[in-house]
């Protein structure tokens, strides 16, 4: 593989999330500013849109990305290098859907739980459409691609890693950016330089390290300031403001480590079973990023995104140029974030840059467990530290407390085996089997007319992707 002509895909390009960070990171980083980034999305507007900013990007930071649009997961795989999934099947929409009939039928939130809790885009019950779009793509690249690195992003990361490494033979490593959590609690506790390490899976990572330079514990700040901390006084500033709300705390208390990033919103039912917990737990006004609330004000944002994608891209197919852009408009945020000169903190592309040109970096990376946290099955994806340097991959040794591998993160690991065997074997029953044991759960009627309104519906989801070239 050289520096040079690097040919990488991005499966669901039209994400209002990724896209654009992605493609701001490749014109940043010189030894990569001249790939080809092939764009894949069934929604044939917002991938055109896309491919006129990223065109416009690439020449205000003077790279030499080129761009291709793809109609096909084929077109898009073959050949390449890398291989980036950021695509929803179904979109917010099914998310809602499948949600709503999981609340008509007494499961508050949905039905899909995560650590005895429902966490909004996190689906592992319910998305047999996005694991068939993950195995197609995988297979696609076994097939056409043998040698390309697939990388995650799409959720849910934790199955989403564990089924394509334990069914294909691809290279594969799942991302997330929930470590940035770290910074919150650094930033709190007033310090500015620190060594830190985080371990455990997907959305339950835990900071198994947190010193200053110079050695000195943190955790010994951790613990005094979790004896004085006064949660009626924490105010969120959005609803995913949650790295050092009262249930952070409560998480450290009871299991020993601090919670890091996305797992301080998978706790348990104690801190979601309705709006008013929630609230008390996450703070005013949203309750978390999981509530009825919080998670429209989130959706509402992506949607604002989108249209501001759209508003941008005709601007510039009208001949204006970025910097006549004006200031004091919608786009103005969007601009400063992919205009910066900063990376924009998603690892894709430091990660492709490791690989292809061998500098070494430190990433969270997700892959099979294979001993790297010790008490955990092999065959489950974990979230854990690791140098990269070309192909190589080093491990940090991590140590994760007994409590934390019992309570935590053998349960959460058991419900992923347990959603992945329903898939796999495409056997309803086992989903309902899941849900007898569910809290929400009053007796088997309420499962029986649950399932029969709700799977009819996966299955043909799921077919649709299969069908889909
Ligand atoms: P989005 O709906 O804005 O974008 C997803 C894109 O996928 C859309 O453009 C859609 O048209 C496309 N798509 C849907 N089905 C497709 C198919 N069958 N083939 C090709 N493209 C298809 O969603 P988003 O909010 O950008 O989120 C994308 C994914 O990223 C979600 O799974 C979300 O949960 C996940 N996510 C991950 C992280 C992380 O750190 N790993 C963070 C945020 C979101």
């Amino acid at each position: 593989m050289s520096n040079t002509g690097l040919r990488v895909s991005i499966i669901g390009a039209g994400s209002a999330v990724f896209s654009m960070k992605i493609i701001s990171d490749f014109c940043k980083v010189p030894s990569l500013s001249d790939s080809h980034i092939v764009l894949m999305d069934i929604d044939k507007t917002r991938v055109e849109n896309v491919r006129v900013l990223a065109k416009e990007l690439s020449q205000y930071f003077g790279a030499k990305l080129t761009f291709e649009i793809a109609d096909t997961i084929k077109g898009a795989v073959e050949g390449s290098d890398f291989v980036i999934n950021t695509a929803m099947a179904g979109g917010h929409g099914y998310l809602d859907l499948v949600r709503s009939i999981g609340e008509k039928h007494g499961y508050y939130r949905g039905i899909d739980a995560q650590n005895y809790n429902f966490v909004s885009d996190y689906l592992n019950l319910t998305n047999w459409n996005q694991m068939t779009l993950f195995l197609k793509i995988a297979r696609t690249i076994e097939k056409y691609a043998p040698k390309a690195w697939y990388l995650q992003a799409a959720n849910p990361v934790l199955e989403g890693t564990t089924l394509v490494s334990t069914q294909t033979g691809i290279k594969m490593v799942g991302f997330c950016h929930g470590h940035y959590g770290v910074e919150a609690l650094a930033k709190f506790l007033g310090v500015s330089e620190y060594e830190w390490q985080v371990g455990g899976v997907n959305h339950g990572i835990w900071l198994t390290k947190f010193t200053t330079k110079e050695g000195k514990n943190l955790y010994e700040e951790i613990e005094k300031v979790s004896q004085r901390i006064k949660y009626e006084e924490f105010k969120p500033s959005n609803p995913f403001d949650d790295q050092l709300s009262p249930v952070a705390w409560e998480m450290y208390k009871t299991y020993g480590l601090f919670p890091v990033g996305d797992t301080v919103r998978n706790s348990t039912w104690k801190y979601h079973r309705n709006l008013e917990t929630k609230i008390k737990w996450y703070g005013a006004p949203w309750g978390g990023a999981d509530s009825e609330i919080g998670w429209k004000w989130y959706v509402d944002q992506l949607s604002q995104v989108v249209n501001v994608i759209d508003m941008f891209a005709k601007m510039l197919l009208s001949g204006v140029k970025i910097n006549q852009l004006k200031t004091g408009t919608p786009i103005d945020d969007y601009l400063k974030e992919i205009l910066s000169e900063k990376l924009s903190g998603e690892q894709h592309v430091p990660f492709i840059k490791s690989v292809v040109t061998k500098t070494p970096g430190r990433f969270v990376v997700n892959v099979l467990n294979y001993g790297k946290i010790k008490n955990l099955d092999n065959d489950v994806a974990v979230e854990i530290c690791a140098k990269v340097c070309g192909e190589k991959f080093e491990f940090e040794e991590n140590h994760i407390p007994e409590r934390i591998v019992n309570w935590y993160l053998k349960p959460r690991i058991l419900l992923a085996k347990q959603a992945l065997d329903a898939f796999l074997s495409k056997d309803v029953k086992l989903i309902a089997d899941i849900l007898e044991r569910d809290p929400r759960t009053k007796n088997s009627e309420q499962v029986e007319k649950l399932i029969s309104e709700l799977y009819p519906i996966v299955i043909k989801k799921a077919k649709e992707i299969e069908e889909q070239e």
